[in-house]
């Protein structure tokens, strides 16, 4: 692993005041799960070779987290596995504990004498209370350090933003400090005194207590080495088509890395920084990193400084007003949850993006939109539908419970980031999308019928 003297500190932050001390370096591995590009891995690293100690790797397996089925356990498993692989080969062991990650990792840090633990970011409130208890507990020092974004989420902006207008300036304004190559893996750090088996992730998969009726996919292969593949596969031959047709379903012009970055099986400043020297036009790649960078910090931006973004109260005044106004309007249809997930509504275009996320754990961006507007239409009330839509979003996705699914149905349903639009029934002044706008942007039938004919499709 690299010596780490590229890190720029500003990536880490400490969560409490002690000391380091002597004893194993800990990382503890949550949100980051891979080998390459990862800052809080080379951070761990360079304090265990500054204090000439060993390093550790912890994966805390919670009870439950967020109601996560099968599927997801499954692609993340798989992706552990070769994370696990490449840090033994580094010399690093990997340790799986079981339970609450904040009381099980103090337990943890307390028996082996830890010098200081090192974690990597996320601003979703159960880990963020988890670490705020460990940060407490814990008898060595804590450090965070964000991983997962360009521009760490505590420097990008002070407060929330309002929308991409606002905080795209303090982005820009920082990315060239921020958007760098990854130092290269170097020698392993201090040979550890841990002796412990490999993971034994099948029997670990199999004794999970989850729901195991939404089942793994095969349509996209997990781990850091198929996300690598994915990247310089979208790079080399589809972003020139990104800027012109990423809204259409149909043209199979966008990444389909998100599942990849949810898990942090690959680095999102990896990708920008490949996209940004890539051949494809400035167009082209200015449009992706958009997406990539600006679109998904404002994102990382809105969880993190509103703890309550999952609720209907997160949205901005003037959405919860025009909302509550259009709220007894009559609807043309009422579906209960139930009907959403079985894909039972009177739209054939709704059931197809239904069925596709049910069936692949993936749905193409645009589709995301008019699927979580129609839900606002065809619920009891807003608050209702942003229920729905959250619960369906996060059960089926592979890229669910993440920011930028809890900013996306905010933003669809509850004018988050967005602005006014002109009222209409039981939207008020939601932006609104209807059928026969997607049918002017792309040919509908031809979605259904590829849905419907394979459910299970590959991205591009
Ligand atoms: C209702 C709704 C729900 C959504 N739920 C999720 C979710 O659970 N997880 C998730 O990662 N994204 C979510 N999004 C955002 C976006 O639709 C997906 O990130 C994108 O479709 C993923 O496909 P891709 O990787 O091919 O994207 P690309 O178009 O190739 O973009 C590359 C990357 O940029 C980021 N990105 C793209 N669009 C957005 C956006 N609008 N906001 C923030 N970041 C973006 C993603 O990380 C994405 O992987 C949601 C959007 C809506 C409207």
């Amino acid at each position: 692993m690299n010596s780490g003297n590229e890190i720029d500190q500003r990536r880490a932050r400490r969560l409490n005041l002690r000391q380091d001390q002597k004893g194993p370096v800990i990382y503890w591995m949550s949100r980051d799960q891979r080998f390459q590009n990862n800052w809080a891995l080379l951070f761990a690293c360079q304090k265990a070779r500054l204090l000439r100690q060993p390093l550790e790797v912890v994966f805390t397996l919670a009870p439950s987290f967020l109601g996560a089925p099968l599927r997801h356990y499954d692609f993340m498993f798989k992706g552990l596995i070769e994370v696990e692989r490449s840090l033994r080969d580094s010399g690093i062991p990997l340790i799986v504990l079981h339970g609450d990650p904040d009381s099980t990792l103090q337990a943890y840090a307390e028996e082996r004498q830890t010098g200081l633990v090192v974690s990597d970011f996320s601003p979703l409130t159960p880990v963020r209370q988890w670490k705020r208890n460990l940060a407490a507990s814990l008898s060595c020092a804590l450090y965070e350090v964000d991983a997962h974004n360009i521009v760490p989420c505590w420097l990008a902006a002070p407060k929330q933003e309002y929308a991409a207008r606002t905080i795209r300036p303090r982005l820009d304004a920082l990315r060239k400090s921020f958007l760098t190559p990854f130092p290269q893996p170097e020698a392993p750090c201090q040979p550890g005194t841990l002796s412990c088996p490999p993971v034994d992730w099948n029997a670990l998969l199999e004794k999970l207590e989850v729901d195991r009726s939404v089942k793994p996919v095969s349509g996209i292969a997990p781990g850091e080495a198929a996300a690598e593949l994915r990247l310089r596969k979208f790079l080399d031959s589809v972003i020139d088509r990104y800027a012109n047709e990423r809204n259409d379903p149909n043209a199979g012009a966008v990444s389909g890395l998100s599942p990849y970055l949810h898990f942090g099986q690959l680095s999102a400043q990896h990708a920008a920084y490949e996209a940004s020297r890539c051949e494809a036009s400035q167009a082209n790649r200015e449009a992706f990193i958009e997406e990539l960078f600006i679109r998904r910090e404002l994102a990382e931006n809105f969880c993190f400084y509103n703890e309550r973004y999952d609720v209907f109260d997160t949205f901005p005044d003037w959405a919860k007003a025009t909302l509550m106004e259009h709220a007894a309007d009559q609807r043309d249809y009422l579906y209960t949850p139930e009907e959403f997930e079985a894909a039972k509504t009177n739209d054939p275009l709704w059931n197809a993006a239904q069925q596709s996320l049910v069936e692949s754990g993936v749905m193409h961006g645009y589709m995301r939109m008019y699927w979580a507007k129609k839900i606002l239409e065809w619920s009891q009330s807003p608050a209702a539908a942003f229920d729905t839509a959250l619960w369906l979003n996060d059960r089926y996705a592979l890229d669910g419970r993440d920011p930028n699914g809890y900013a996306g149905v905010a933003w669809s349903i509850g004018g988050l980031h967005d602005r006014p639009w002109s009222e209409r029934p039981v939207y008020g002044k939601i932006r609104y999308m209807n059928a026969s706008g997607c049918a002017r942007k792309f040919d509908v039938n031809r979605y259904i019928t590829s849905v419907t004919n394979a459910p299970q499709p590959t991205l591009f």
